[in-house]
Formats: structure tokens, sequence, C-alpha cells
């Protein structure tokens, strides 16, 4: 058992530790053994030691998978994959709580944490919706033939994850794959692994998913590797940096041309007119960069502003960050929390100090750690930021806000906004709805909020454009990243 403590009181937890495989917890049978120590990144105390797997593991994994899609799952109609994922969706609601503090410990203020499993339980439920409606067509081609296609699970899915929404962007993945017949190997990142393995625990007690279809691998770089070159792995979703993802397609195109799908990083542009609606506009900018302390794919880390609407927007921001509460995320009275670990941590100031060595735009609020214990750092925006400044081109993934020169026009806003390889999310705040359906068209990006961010829904595909990558998670569209399609044709 471990503990972990919370403004409610101790929360319990079994040790859950290592590679989750066939429905139970396993030794690793490396002969290498890593244990990861991770610490609560808002008090730097140690939370759990994580055994991790290694290839042998990955091996193992992928023997357990295929043996269940020989098994009974390949029997299991639509219908009872239907209620394996709504049974999935229940054992997470009844122990919601647990997994909301599991989150929280990663550094993640208990009311985002709470968030986060409520979206994975409606994603399960939203993918069991599909289960048993995954068919084929048919088709009337020649005379005195009969054509139709059927669709196929794809077979053994390597599910690879970031540090920053552990358990919803697993859910992301697993609960489509699992809705079309798949059987998956879930590797969570080093940092967050502990949800991911408390759904395996979950799954093996409180569901009626066969042995071998769900398993978790914890580690690192070794294992996701050993994942992506596995010649039994017929799919690889990755969720990541580009780099990363980058190695990922590599590592397809040297083994079996594995089908992938690489949702990556992303420097996404905020745009808001002299006509918006402010209070709103100031509410949304500041929940665009600052959720999750800015380790979020989609935060918007570039805002432009209309010219003339700089001043009272910037004032009306900097207050609004003046009021966060920065402390310890299982601690209910803070909003604001750590980031994921040191390496984070240090490569986030890093940043923020270059910026100010190097004059890359001023500094409006923040700019340094806050305490010196923990890993935290303030909520940061710098403006009058110019376009080559590394706060305008590279994803930080932390805290900080560049808020670029003001615009002019329409054309001059999109045109800067686009100035980048990223392509993942774009925001718009304006009440004339002409030019918001103008930007929507224009904005290279797979996502565009209207007076509104960072609203992801199960029913909408959500992935990016350009270097962010390609392929989706969530919607009808991530069904097709998990099925295969085959053409019939019958002479009768
Ligand atoms: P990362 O690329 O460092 O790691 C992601 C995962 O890849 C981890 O599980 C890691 O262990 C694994 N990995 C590392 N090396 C590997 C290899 N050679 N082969 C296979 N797997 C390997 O990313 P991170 O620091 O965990 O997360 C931050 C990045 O993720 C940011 O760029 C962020 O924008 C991106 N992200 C994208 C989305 C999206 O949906 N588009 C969502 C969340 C995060």
């Amino acid at each position: 058992m471990f503990s972990i403590n919370t403004s409610k009181g101790p929360v319990s937890f079994a040790r859950s530790v290592g590679p989750f495989i066939n429905n139970k917890f396993q030794p690793t049978l490396s002969g290498v053994p890593v244990h990861r120590h991770l610490l609560n990144p808002c008090t730097e105390e140690h939370l759990e030691t994580v055994h991790e797997a290694g290839s042998e593991d990955v091996d193992l994994a992928v023997t357990a998978a295929q043996t269940a899609l020989k098994g009974p799952w390949k029997h299991f109609s639509g219908r009872r994959r239907r209620n394996v994922l709504l049974e999935i969706a229940q054992a997470l609601e009844q122990n919601i709580w647990k997994m909301t503090v599991l989150e929280a410990a990663c550094g993640k203020p208990l009311a985002e944490a709470k968030y986060d499993i409520e979206e994975s339980i409606e994603c399960f439920r939203y993918f069991a919706g599909h289960a048993d409606k995954i068919h084929g067509m048919n088709f009337a081609t020649e005379d005195n033939h009969k054509s139709y296609t059927v669709k196929k699970p794809v077979g053994v899915c390597g599910l690879i994850t970031s540090f920053n929404y552990p358990l919803v962007l697993a859910a992301w993945k697993i609960a489509p794959a699992l809705a079309c017949g798949n059987a998956v190997i879930l590797k969570p990142a080093p940092q967050t692994p502990l949800s991911s393995l408390m759904l395996g625990e979950l799954i093996a007690k409180h569901t009626n998913l066969p042995q071998g279809v769900f398993n978790v691998l914890p580690g690192g770089e070794a294992v996701g590797s050993a994942m992506v070159n596995h010649q039994g792995i017929h799919k690889c979703s990755f969720t990541g940096s580009g780099n990363v993802g980058r190695k990922v397609m590599a590592g397809s195109a040297s083994s079996n041309l594995k089908s992938i799908t690489l949702e990556l990083g992303g420097k996404s542009p905020l745009i808001v007119f002299a006509d918006a609606d402010m209070d709103q506009a100031v509410e949304d900018v500041f929940g665009a960069i600052f959720s999750n302390m800015g380790q979020n794919c989609c935060a918007g880390s570039r805002l432009f502003l209309e010219k003339g609407i700089e001043d009272q927007f910037l004032a009306r921001l900097q207050a609004r960050v003046e009021k966060v509460k920065i402390g310890d995320t299982l601690n209910e009275a803070y909003d604001f929390g750590a980031m994921v670990d040191r390496v984070q941590f240090e490569k986030v100031l890093a940043f923020i100090d270059g910026a100010k060595k190097e004059g890359q735009g001023k500094l409006l609020v923040g700019g340094k750690r806050f305490r010196d214990k923990g890993y935290f750092i303030e909520p940061t925006v710098f403006y009058d930021v110019p376009e080559t400044a590394r706060l305008a081109t590279d994803e930080i993934f932390g805290p900080v806000l560049a808020v670029m020169k003001p615009f002019s026009s329409l054309e001059e806003v999109l045109d800067r906004a686009n100035a980048t390889p990223y392509g993942l999310a774009s925001g718009v705040w304006t009440k004339d709805l002409t030019k918001a359906e103008h930007c929507v068209q224009e904005l290279e990006t797979g996502v565009t909020w209207v007076n509104c961010y960072n609203l992801c829904s199960s029913h909408l595909p959500f992935g990016g454009v350009k270097e962010s990558g390609f392929g989706k998670d969530l919607g009808t569209e991530a069904l097709t990243e998990y099925t295969t399609v085959k053409a019939v044709t019958i002479r009768v």
C-alpha cells in the first residue's frame, strides 16, 4: 500500500507499480530493471517507486495481446464490447476520487484533475455507443456480383502517451481501439504512469475484458522504442513531441510499416479583435495559456491583440494573473500547480531567463520561480514580443505567454498567426460572425475555437495539421484509425 495526503485526508492505493500484462501486475523480465522514484512536484517528496518495463516485457505483452485476439475477444460481439466499455466507465466513476488524487499528485490542481477523469469516463461512454455500430457497406457494382466492405480490427495497438493529461490521452486511444475489437499495449509517460496502472487494476477487478486485451507498460524511451520497432504491433498511436514523433515514424518505416497516428506539439495563436467581449476574452486567454500550467499541447502561447485594445487588455490580463493561488495541488484551496518534474521546470525557467537576457519583449507579470521548494513557476506574460524571438517560435510547454505586437488588419493577423510550422489549435474572439468564419477558413490548424477555448468533446475529432501531426483522436474519425477495411466481391 502507499498513501497520498490531501486536504480532505489521506487516500490509500494498492501497490500497482510494475508492468500490467494479462490482467495482473508482473515483475519486469528485464535483466537490468529500472526503478523510477516519482516525486510530488509540489513538495519534492517521494510519491511512489515504479518498476519500469524492459523490451522483454514488450515481447510478453505482445504475445498476451496476440493470444487475446485469437481467443475469446475475437468472438465478442459489438454489443459485448459496448458493455465492457461501459463497465470501464463505471469502474472509473466509482473510483473517481482516487483517480483524481493520482492525477493531482503530478502537480495538477484538483479541480482540473477531476475534470480530466470526468472527460475520460465520458470518452469510454461515447465509444461504447460506437462499438455495436462498426460495419461496412454494400455496393451495386457488376451484374451478377455482390460487393461489400468488411471492417476489421487492426490487431495489436501500441499506445504511447505524453505526461500532461495522463488518463484523458490514454482514454482517447484505448476507448476507440477496444470499441473496434483491438488489443492494446499502453505506455504512459514515465513521469505520470500511476493513473494508467490503476486503470489496469480497475479493469481486471471490475470488468469482463478478457486477459491480454489491455496491457500497461510503464517506462520511458527504451520501452517506447521497443514498441515502435516491434514486428508484432500493427498500429502505433503516439501523443508527444515532434522530435519523438519523427522517431516513431522512422521506427515504423524500418520495422513492419505499422500505421501511425501522431498527435504532436503546437504554438497556438489567439486572436482578439477590438469588438470582442473583453471580460470573456481575458478569462478565455488566461485559461488558454495557463490551464495545466501551460503544459498543454493546445496552449494558446501567442496572443495577437487588435491595435487600440492592447493597454486595456493587458491591464485586465495582469489583474487576472495576479489572482491565481499557487500551491500544493492536493489542497483544493490552490488553483495553480507545478511543472511535472525538475527537467520540465528547468527547461521552462531557461526559456524565461533567455527571454529576459535577450530582451525578447517586455515582462508584464511573473517571470520567476515561486517558492524555493516545489517546481512552481509564476504565470508569466511578455508583451511586444518580436516574431523571430524564441518565445514566439518555440513550444515552451509552460506558463509563458508571448503577446505579439498589435495587429491592424484581418489579413495581416492571419498571415502572422499561420507563420509557424505547427498547426494544432487556434482561438478567435469577436462578435462579428463573418470575421470569425473567415478566420476559421484561413487558420491552418486542426482545431479553431471561437469565443471559447480548450473545449474538447468526444464527439469531435482532435488532431493537428502541418508539424502538429496527422490522424485523429476522438470522433468517428478515431474509429478509422483502429480499423482496416476489406473490399469483397462475390460472383453470384
Ligand atoms: P515526449 O515526446 O518527450 O514523450 C512522449 C512519449 O514518448 C512518452 O511516453 C515517452 O516516454 C515516449 N518516448 C520517448 N522516446 C521515445 C521513442 N524513441 N520511441 C517511442 N516512444 C518514446 O513528450 P512529453 O514531454 O511527454 O509531452 C510533451 C509533448 O507532447 C509536447 O510537445 C506536447 O505538445 C505534446 N502533446 C501533444 C498532444 C496532442 O494531442 N497533439 C497532447 C498532449 C501533449
